[in-house]
């Protein structure tokens, strides 16, 4: 019963440490089912989105990242393109690939 006891504290403890470092540059939270989505956190102007786990995916960020408790919030798409331009001054038309370039069709054409 003690081990219990002190393991059951252990398990705490280092969860208690781990959620509170991994509040830092944390990534935005998602319903497992929604694959394709933009984040955008105001505060070090962080954006990302595309289609998680599949991709194509993209990040931009700045270097405040390390140290910035994310505000998420969530963007369309044009919103998202549009964010990386004005801050990151992404060139999308040199971006690879029709899905940054106009069509959102990722699912590949025989
Ligand atoms: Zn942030």
């Amino acid at each position: 019963m003690k081990l219990c006891k002190s393991v059951l504290s252990v398990v705490v403890c280092v969860t208690l440490v781990s959620s509170c470092v991994s509040k830092l540059d944390r990534p935005p939270e998602r319903d497992g089912y929604v694959v394709q989505a933009y984040h955008f956190c105001e505060k070090c102007e962080s954006l990302q989105g595309g289609i998680y786990e599949k991709g194509p995916f993209k990040k931009f960020s700045s270097d405040q990242r390390k140290e910035c408790v994310h505000e998420w919030q969530e963007i369309s798409r044009d919103r998202f393109m549009q964010l990386a331009v004005d801050l990151h001054a992404v060139d999308w038309s040199k971006e690879p690939g029709h899905f940054w370039n106009g069509g959102i069709q990722v699912e590949q054409e025989d």
